[in-house]
């Protein structure tokens, strides 16, 4: 039997550009209801839609470093594709497939904005047809007030590689989809940790704790890389 160790992170987002959840071309669609969801009038991040975005920067990193352990599944984003043949499945299995609860922000944002834009055909340098799109974004410097929290008990073996890799995944947020459109770029500040029965509040803190460590050291070169 082996020790759990609950852990809670509490984070907020700002967002700098506009940003938008979804799949980016809807066709002619307009894809507002992916934000709205089923029966809601107002606009709401869906904690769905943060959980994929931290997993996308988890899975990256789980591929440059191997020291992480994550399955070939995750590192190549199967889809669907969790680690079933091991008896204790990787990190990332654990903290995207199994128990750990993201949860979203419950207020509904306002003041969102709908952009429409045509799709450019790169040969004729004309707007292709049937590909007029709306999008509802958050505008720039959207600030939420809300709390995001992420919820979850791991191994009490693996729960220090795994706060590493979680947190590095929401350090790496920080560009999230901003490298090629200029836009979605989003600020991640994690406020608050509890981590077993310890309440840690200072970012340095965490920081010493989980971050500076050899896997952590990569982390920022591959930043610099990606981004730099
Ligand atoms: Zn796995």
């Amino acid at each position: 039997m082996t020790n759990m160790i609950d852990v809670e992170i509490q984070y907020r987002l700002k967002f700098e550009t506009f940003f938008h959840f979804g799949s980016g071309d809807g066709g002619l669609a307009c894809d507002s209801g992916i934000l709205r969801g089923n029966n809601r009038s107002y606009f709401q991040i869906p904690a769905s839609s943060l959980k994929g975005m931290i997993a996308d920067q988890c899975r990256t990193l789980g591929r440059i470093y191997q020291g992480f352990g994550l399955c070939k599944n995750a590192q190549d984003k199967k889809p669907g594709g969790r680690c079933s043949q091991q008896k204790t499945p990787c990190i990332f299995c654990q903290i995207f497939y199994e128990g750990f609860r993201f949860t979203s922000m419950q207020a509904p944002l306002k003041n969102t904005v709908v952009r429409a834009y045509v799709k450019i055909n790169p040969a004729s340098g004309t707007a292709e047809e049937k590909k007029l799109m709306f999008e509802e974004m958050i505008p720039p410097d959207y600030d939420n007030q809300d709390t995001l929290t992420i919820e979850g008990a791991l191994p009490s073996t693996s729960a220090d590689l795994a706060m590493t890799l979680l947190l590095g995944g929401l350090y790496l947020l920080n560009n999230a989809g901003a490298r090629k459109s200029k836009q979605g770029a989003v600020r991640c500040q994690i406020q608050k940790i509890n981590y077993s029965n310890e309440t840690l509040t200072s970012a340095e803190v965490w920081q010493n704790r989980w971050l500076n460590v050899e896997s952590w050291k990569k982390i920022e070169g591959m930043k610099e890389q990606a981004h730099g």
